[in-house]
């Protein structure tokens, strides 16, 4: 099984991705995507994702690479790999994704019953500008236009497989253990 993780920026996408990295070591594997973007804090080239130029990212698309990419934000752009699923699948593990909602409704299109698509939903969008800011690694301009996205994101909620809402950490993890268990119990 292949999980789409969604949700606005700041909802708890990443923690709730390295919740299962942790719990599972040698289960899963996060697809790492490309990117425009330059990096962030302490963010590495092939970690978190492919930093590449926009003629790069180009010359990709023109190549048919990409299984999907998107315009996230004004002028970046983000994309899947289709050889990074097959790398992750030749190494015998399961591929978890970190995309935009538009992304992870298109993978879900795609992929079909091959993939459970999980949209983590934040408590309100109050929380969601602490926890962004409370990140300390995001300008607040660009804060502010997370923010002003988050609202057009929550409209995609219905078109998930499954809801996670990120209040209380613990019961958070508690959700999605619920469904990586009920899914792998439903292959069996
Ligand atoms: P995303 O990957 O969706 O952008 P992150 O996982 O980076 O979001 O979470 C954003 C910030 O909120 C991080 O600093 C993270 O530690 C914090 N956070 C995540 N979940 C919770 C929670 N349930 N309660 C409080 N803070 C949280
Ligand atoms: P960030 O800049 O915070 O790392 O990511 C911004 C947004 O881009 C997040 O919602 C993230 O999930 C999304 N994203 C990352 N990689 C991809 C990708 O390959 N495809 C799509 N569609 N979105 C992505």
């Amino acid at each position: 099984m292949i999980y789409i993780f969604c949700a606005p920026s700041g909802s708890g996408k990443s923690t709730m991705v390295k919740h299962l990295l942790t719990k599972y070591p040698n289960l899963f594997e996060l697809s790492v995507s490309c990117t425009t973007r330059a990096p962030r804090g302490q963010e590495v080239h092939g970690r978190e994702y492919y930093f590449i130029s926009v003629e790069e990212f180009q010359k990709r698309i023109e190549h048919n690479d990409f299984i999907e990419f998107e315009q996230v934000y004004e002028g970046l752009y983000y994309g899947t790999l289709k050889e990074e699923i097959e790398r992750i699948e030749k190494a015998g593990r399961q591929v978890l994704f970190d995309v935009d909602v538009k992304g992870g409704v298109n993978l879900k299109r795609i992929l079909g019953d091959k993939a459970t698509s999980i949209f983590i939903c934040p408590p309100s969008i109050a929380e969601l500008r602490r926890r962004l800011e409370g990140r300390g690694d995001t300008s607040p301009e660009m804060i502010e236009k997370r923010l002003a996205k988050a609202e057009e994101e929550l409209s995609y909620k219905p078109q998930f497989d499954k809801v996670v809402i990120n209040d209380d950490l613990q019961h958070a993890y508690e959700q999605l253990d619920t469904i990586v268990d009920e899914s792998r119990d439903l292959r069996r």
